[in-house]
């Protein structure tokens, strides 16, 4: 993993409201900005966070942790109306980037919400760190990890991916996170070139359920912040997985292993809070 250089503000808010894809949830919450994983295909990196971000430094060069995020969190949590939130966290950076190891902000911000919970909260990441949070999380009502995991295939993983856990890894991951009383879901989003009845098989004994999701319905624009992802997929021989409606196509596999009730699809899918016991 490159080293990225750190750059701390002080963040007016910590709870953003969400709209557009994320209709099923009120707020999102990132305890930084950027992202240390640098996904060749992250769509983050066509949004205005990287494009106007003043550092003129590239994607997953630059770290930006939000200090008084749990100051912030722990001054909003305890308005009444805190208790009516359903939080993403994080929407356009991971939560575990590798500097949360060090500075504890997640950690710190999950601290606050066991004591005073929102209704619903999605932890999205991939990184085996969230581990390390999985008591707190247990014990936050309507909380669940929604852990990524996108091809089963090493070779896949290693060049669209080289900063994230190999696939077994991940799969660790969701047992140690079950095994604890987590609520665990899979996101398969980006579905990335991979072999959808393995990685089915794989995934049937640790989840919950699983979302899958493609760069089309899932950058929030088309595909077109995914248009350089897309053009190199193609070009690697991958161009079947580079159409609209390649998470969809596969739906029925994923059914057929895990149960239909156990397979979400896209944006419905993520919006859908049945899975932590919350209502639509
Ligand atoms: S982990 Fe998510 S936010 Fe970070 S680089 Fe990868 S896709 Fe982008």
């Amino acid at each position: 993993m490159a080293h990225a250089r750190i750059l701390p503000r002080e963040a007016r808010q910590i709870l953003t409201r969400t709209g557009g894809y994320l209709s099923g949830f009120t707020h999102s919450l990132q305890p930084y900005v950027g992202c240390q994983f640098s996904c060749v295909y992250c769509y983050v990196r066509e949004m205005a966070v990287q494009k106007a971000n003043p550092y003129r430094l590239p994607w997953s060069a630059w770290i930006s942790p939000k200090t008084n995020a749990a100051d912030l969190l722990a001054k909003a949590a305890v308005r009444p109306s805190f208790g009516g939130r359903r939080i993403f966290c994080s929407s356009s950076t991971d939560p575990y980037t590798p500097l949360e190891r060090k500075l504890g902000l997640t950690a710190a911000c999950l601290a606050i919400m066991a004591e005073h919970a929102p209704e619903a909260l999605v932890v999205q990441t991939r990184s085996p760190l969230v581990v390390r949070d999985r008591g707190v999380i247990a014990r936050i009502p309507g909380a669940g990890v929604s852990f990524t995991i996108t091809t089963d295939d090493e070779r896949v993983r290693r060049w669209l991916e080289p900063d994230s856990p190999r696939f077994r890894r991940r799969l660790e991951v969701l047992a140690s996170l079950r095994a604890s009383g987590v609520l665990v879901q899979a996101a398969l989003a980006p579905l990335l070139p991979c072999d959808p009845a393995r990685l089915a098989r794989a995934l049937a004994p640790h989840v919950d359920r699983v979302v899958v999701d493609d760069f089309f319905a899932g950058d929030g624009a088309g595909g077109r912040r995914s248009a350089v992802a897309l053009k190199r997929l193609a070009a690697e021989g991958y161009a079947e997985w580079a159409q609209p409606g390649v998470a969809a196509d596969r739906l029925d596999v994923f059914r057929r292993i895990l149960g239909a009730e156990r397979v979400v699809h896209s944006e419905s899918g993520f919006n859908d809070l049945s899975w932590l016991g919350v209502a639509a």
